[in-house]
């Protein structure tokens, strides 16, 4: 809580707005000001204005409650550093009887029926099937990017919401991002969820280990990449609150 008061709402003019992450809209995100140094704490750590058709709010305090080891000690009690390598070494995981009750759906989401309309049926259920890409029931057929790791436990998945046209679907004022981590139906207690994402994809380092390795940031490219440039192995960052982010 203390990180509250040591930051607030950017309030300075003119003020500099940023993309939201969460709605996509460009100048929306009213970011976090340090009112000690004048400095952002990051780029996703703010408020969109779209208050009602998005909603995202990303506060100093989630974020160093999801990135523990960057608390400034000189404003808590030091934390050990013990307990940083704890938290760094034992990340939560979401149990796998999940993560196949949405592949077995995973021919239901909108982007499976257009990349299908490309490609063949078979050749994309190869990818999604490679790189677990399902579906949830909820948000009218979502696909669901798992984040499975090098030692194939499962971090969390991505929920994205996707057009007939294989664009994300960002405008219609429902909830169109959502993390598996974060469903009470998945996991027992979301707040206890210690989240240390991974690359999207990164499960495959282990079957195919001399390939060479590209990361993009988006889950969707690095499943279209890997159709079309098959002699690479494609990974996603999953952008700017993915996996890239957690140590910068
Ligand atoms: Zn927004």
């Amino acid at each position: 809580m203390i990180n509250d008061y040591r930051y607030r709402l950017d309030n300075s003019r003119p003020r500099i707005k940023v993309t939201c992450p969460a709605c996509g809209r460009s100048r929306k995100l009213v970011r976090y000001v340090n009112t000690q140094t004048g400095l952002f704490l990051a780029d996703h750590v703010g408020k969109c204005d779209r208050i009602f058709k998005c909603g995202y709010h990303y506060t100093p305090s989630d974020y160093f409650r999801d990135h523990p080891w960057l608390n400034d000690i000189t404003s808590h009690r030091p934390v050990s550093l013990h307990i940083i390598n704890e938290q760094l070494s034992q990340p939560s995981f979401i149990e796998r009887s999940w993560m196949v009750e949405s592949m077995n759906r995973s021919q239901s989401s909108s982007l499976f029926r257009f990349l299908s309309s490309l490609w063949g049926n078979d050749e994309t259920m190869r990818l999604f099937r490679l790189y677990n890409v399902g579906a949830t029931s909820r948000m009218n057929d979502a696909a669901v990017f798992w984040q499975v790791d090098i030692n194939g436990c499962i971090r969390t998945g991505k929920i994205m919401r996707y057009g007939n046209n294989g664009h994300r679907i960002k405008e219609d004022g429902l909830v169109n991002l959502m993390w598996a981590h974060r469903m009470k139906s998945m996991v027992d207690n979301p707040e206890d969820f210690n989240l240390v994402q991974c690359f999207f994809g990164e499960h495959l380092l282990s079957v195919c280990p001399d390939s060479k390795v590209l990361i993009v940031e988006s889950e969707k490219s690095a499943v279209i990449a890997s159709h079309y440039y098959p002699q690479y192995l494609w990974l996603a960052s999953g952008g700017c609150c993915g996996c890239l982010n957690q140590t910068a």
